[in-house]
């Protein structure tokens, strides 16, 4: 739907979050921990439908993909093998003279950006995040927080083969956390140290790799569009040949216009045979496919070349707000504020709001709550005017809202639909209210 406002500032994001309980500073009352975030009430709600999507639209949906959920702690060996113990690295360069630490990369002068002063020449910093298991601090006993969810799914490459049958081309993905120990963070949740990753490794047969990773990069594109975010707002990048990761032959990322620029929202990478090769070699355990379509024996076992579509929960879940954030100038001369959510992803489907908070009213709207929520993630709310509490659904992005009045006592046994977004009013009974709510919220469930 149209907008009003063409690009929301970032502080109207973060004190909206706040405000609402999408999001907050982690450990505020000890003064807050750099860049690290807690969901709050409703923030974990959006974040829940944002996997679920996900998990529903290319997990469950697919026929040629399954789910997994690996450890975050893994074998030292595994970030030998795959190349993130030597080279997951930023370059890193400091300021001397108020030592103030930045990526080389992100930055276009040769002096500090902050003071002005004289960089150091780059160095190469491990973004891995250690730890230590046991009681004794040794490097026997060091392990790391993984950097990324796919390692989990690559070395569980034949234990997912031989338990589903699975054949060519087919993919596991999975959702957990990661940890990097980001050199430049900020930007509110865009780029912190602990993040939740969407990832998924889509294994096919070498040669038909190119086609995958055009099919998956349409996929994504058309799925941010399906939930609503603006075509304009997201662009493909290519990356250059310089930029690759150190697995990757071909990388596309998916971006998005913030207020402060293009910024990455997702990545599809492919990683060809890097991985499960590299695996092979440092465990000893071969990770190949024996592929009974082909007739030549010389040619039966092969290693899959992987497509792997790469997508932050986090950053994906901020995308949404900045997408869906509004301001709206009313006839009455007030702003609405108002959060154009997908209903699939809102945090709240449905308000059920007595008119007021008058004695008769009050129990029947109860009893219409109780209907709605049996089937719908339902807020009730009887507190202030009726405009003021239509407003506050507006502000956290609840598609419908139902109101209960003195009509439905006296005269119809029905109530009002009123829309978020064209905020039109319809009057349906209560008998089909739930059909109605379905119908408008999600095609699929009615
Ligand atoms: P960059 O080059 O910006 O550091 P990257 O290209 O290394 O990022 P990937 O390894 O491709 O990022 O990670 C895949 C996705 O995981 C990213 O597109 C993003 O959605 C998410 N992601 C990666 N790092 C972070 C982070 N520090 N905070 C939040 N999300 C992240």
């Amino acid at each position: 739907m149209a907008r009003t406002l063409d690009r929301v500032e970032m502080d109207k994001i973060v004190s909206l979050c706040k405000r609402r309980g999408f999001i907050f500073q982690s450990s505020e009352i000890y003064g807050g921990l750099a860049s690290t975030y807690d969901y709050g009430p409703l923030g974990i709600e959006l974040k829940r439908n944002i996997r679920d999507a996900w998990w529903r639209t290319f997990i469950q949906d697919r026929d040629d993909m399954v789910g997994i959920e690996t450890a975050i702690l893994m074998h030292p060996q595994v970030w030998v093998a795959s190349g993130h113990a030597g080279t997951f690295t930023d370059p890193l360069v400091e300021c001397k003279a108020c030592h103030h630490r930045f990526r080389a990369d992100h930055i276009d002068s040769k002096a500090c950006p902050d003071c002005g002063g004289a960089l150091t020449p780059p160095r190469n910093f491990n973004l891995m995040l250690k730890t230590f298991l046991g009681p004794v601090e040794d490097t026997a006993s060091q392990a790391y927080l993984r950097p990324e969810t796919a390692q989990g799914i690559f070395v569980n490459f034949q234990n997912v083969l031989t338990a589903t049958r699975k054949r060519l081309p087919f993919g596991i993905g999975q959702i957990g956390k990661s940890f990097r120990n980001e050199i430049t963070t900020g930007n509110f949740t865009f780029r912190t140290r602990e993040f939740e990753q969407m990832e998924i490794e889509f294994f096919v047969k070498p040669g038909t790799d190119e086609e995958w990773h055009q099919h998956w990069t349409d996929l994504f594109m058309q799925w941010f569009l399906d939930l609503g975010v603006r075509p304009d707002r997201l662009r493909l990048r290519p990356h250059a040949s310089e930029e690759l990761s150190h697995y990757s032959k071909a990388t596309s990322d998916i971006e998005y216009s913030f207020a402060w620029g293009w910024g990455e929202l997702m990545g599809i990478a492919n990683r060809t045979d890097f991985d499960l090769k590299a695996h092979t070699e440092h465990s000893g355990v071969r990770l190949d496919y024996f592929d009974d379509d082909i007739e030549d024996p010389a040619q039966k076992h092969y290693v899959p070349y992987v497509v792997e579509p790469a997508l932050g929960v986090d950053r994906a879940l901020l995308v949404f707000l900045f997408d869906a954030y509004d301001e709206e100038a009313l006839e009455s001369g007030d702003t609405r504020v108002v959060l154009h959510f997908h209903p699939s992803i809102a945090p709240i489907k449905v308000a059920v709001l007595p008119l007021s908070r008058n004695e008769r009213l009050v129990p029947k709207a109860r009893e219409v709550y109780d209907l709605v929520r049996s089937r719908f993630v339902t807020q009730y709310d009887d507190a202030q005017s009726i405009g003021r509490r239509y407003r506050r659904q507006d502000e956290i992005g609840t598609p419908l809202a139902v109101t209960v009045d003195f009509q439905t006592l006296d005269e119809d046994n029905a109530v009002t639909i009123r829309d978020r977004d064209t905020m039109q009013q319809v009057r349906v009974p209560i008998s089909e209210l739930l059909d109605t709510l379905a119908e408008w919220l999600n095609p699929r469930s009615s």
